[in-house]
């Protein structure tokens, strides 16, 4: 069960590295016939790829990743990481490092891979990647942060974009493919992946790595950034410290980020340095459980082999006792009934959220978490009333951060909505996640599952639609335009009854259509 093999994982990288290579033993003139010089990026006045040349790229990496089996969106890991993405964009913007060109343009958006090895990058566009196995790696939020703070610098100090204009002789497609090549290398720590990428990648990413220079200033910029957010400075020095004991302990290759971010002892001494002796108390306890419960929660996601899921539940005695830190208790009894629920094991995995409900957690965030961990479990056992209940116990909203109106909470209404589907609701479900796809419309899953609801309502036309935009959302724009014709069908179909709604939901889609093939057009312009 969910065992997928490494070779399936990577499978989409390497068929566009298969490309790559392939055409590159042709000569560069014949693989990119159907691109003109006049339509490859531009570039701006300061030697960079302009910042729509290098959205578009990012655009059409991403259209690839999200199709990657590994991509995933993971309502809990991705709020966790919004909550500390959020506020370094805030930070960037205030202290003037964030443009507010690049601000609009720029999609600033992390996508999560659900890859064991301790790696984040980031891409063209304002695009970043985070692998899970960092997520499962960190033992802070505040490490976490420095990281993305780090990576959100070589983006706003326009070093992706100097990278690329290295490389604008290649088509955009190329250096897309480039890109994936590169990624398809570093996510693959074992020899035999190793030998189906070749050394071909390699040479491609070293082509695409930072210079000295660049390194040293994202780790000026992102420590003024995490500083200015509110993180603990302190976890910029305990990550470079826990990434050297990695690499003294675990030569395999499993840590691409520190393959291209070298620990020189220049850089360490850097950060040292910037830590003031008056930097303020780190209060770690402060939220201490839900990070080690999300932190355990990426782990299990990240390697759902039976093996591993085994593993986390022979842990779990081990590591559940008086003498043993709260926040480790809790990590071990959430990831144990995540564990056994993989497992089909509905008993073992409600004893252990039991037990974790029982631990004496104070933290808001926490008790939350192992509300929304009832609730999930329920619903993967098939009791979608139980699931409801537990969930309506739990607050949909919570305050902006900001000062805002309060935020309905995704991760709450993602399993709200499947719950209410699954108990024979839709209705509730088609409500609350119309009212969220007004004001998050490039939410695919939500999409998705608006697009479940609307057919268990049986209302076809509406489901295809939803349908549709969900392709819209990770920019899959042929099959949004297939689904959209298809709902023409459909109203074709009905037209001797067609209703005022009916006429309303046409122009809809016939505007959206239209949209989706322009978009297409400009998209065939670029190849
Ligand atoms: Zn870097």
């Amino acid at each position: 069960m969910g065992a997928r093999s490494v070779g399936a994982r990577v499978a989409l990288p390497l068929l566009l590295f298969a490309q790559l290579t392939a055409s590159w033993a042709q000569s560069p003139a014949s693989v990119a016939p159907a691109a003109p010089a006049t339509q490859l990026p531009t570039l701006g006045s300061g030697g960079e790829m302009n910042s729509s040349a290098e959205r578009r790229l990012g655009e059409r990496i991403a259209r690839e990743i999200y199709r990657d089996p590994d991509y995933i969106d993971d309502p809990l890991l991705v709020d966790y990481v919004q909550g500390i993405w959020q506020p370094l964009l805030r930070a960037a913007r205030a202290r003037g490092d964030l443009s507010e060109e690049l601000d609009q343009r720029f999609a600033w958006e992390v996508m999560l891979g659900r890859d064991r090895s301790i790696n984040a990058f980031a891409l063209p566009g304002g695009y970043l990647g985070l692998h899970l196995g960092l997520v499962g790696a960190v033992s802070s939020r505040d490490e976490l942060a420095s990281v993305l703070a780090h990576e959100l610098s070589h983006v706003t100090q326009r070093h992706i974009s100097r990278i690329m204009t290295k490389q604008s002789q290649q088509a955009p497609w190329l250096l897309g493919a480039m890109i994936l090549g590169a990624l398809a290398a570093s996510k693959s720590p074992d020899a035999a992946n190793a030998v189906l990428v070749g050394s071909q990648a390699v040479a491609a990413q070293t082509q695409l790595n930072f210079s000295r220079d660049m390194e040293r200033e994202a780790d000026r910029v992102g420590y003024g950034i995490l500083v200015q957010a509110g993180f603990d400075p302190q976890g910029f020095v305990s990550m470079f410290d826990k990434l050297g004991q990695s690499a003294r302990l675990n030569d395999s290759g499993a840590f691409p980020y520190l393959r291209s971010h070298p620990l020189t002892t220049e850089r360490l001494a850097d950060m040292q340095s910037r830590q003031s002796p008056g930097a303020r108390a780190p209060d770690v306890a402060q939220q201490a459980s839900s990070h080690a419960m999300l932190s355990a929660r990426a782990r299990v996601l990240s390697n759902s082999s039976v093996d591993a899921l085994r593993g986390w539940l022979a842990q779990v005695p081990k590591s559940v006792g008086d003498q043993s830190p709260l926040s480790a208790q809790a990590a071990a009894l959430y990831g144990g009934a995540l564990a056994a629920s993989k497992l089909r094991d509905p008993v073992i995995a409600t004893s252990y959220a039991q037990h974790l409900g029982r631990l004496p957690i104070t933290e808001p965030a926490a008790l939350r978490l192992v509300a929304l961990l009832h609730a999930e479990l329920s619903l993967a056992h098939g009791d979608a009333g139980k699931a409801l209940a537990v969930l309506a116990a739990v607050a949909p909203s919570r305050p902006d951060p900001v000062g805002g109106p309060s935020q309905v909470d995704r991760p709450w209404l993602m399993l709200s909505a499947q719950a209410w589907v699954a108990a024979g609701q839709p209705a509730l479900a088609t409500e609350r996640l119309q009212e969220w796809v007004v004001l998050h419309p490039r939410d695919a899953q939500a999409w998705s599952l608006l697009s479940t609801a609307y057919a268990a309502q049986g209302n076809t036309l509406r489901s295809v639609r939803a349908n549709a935009e969900a392709k819209v959302a990770v920019l899959d724009y042929d099959a949004a335009l297939d689904r959209f014709n298809a709902a023409q069908a459909l109203l074709r179909e009905s037209g001797a009854r067609a209703s005022g709604a009916d006429h309303i939901e046409a122009s809809i889609i016939d505007t959206r259509r239209r949209e989706v093939q322009s978009l297409l057009k400009e998209q065939a312009l670029e190849r």
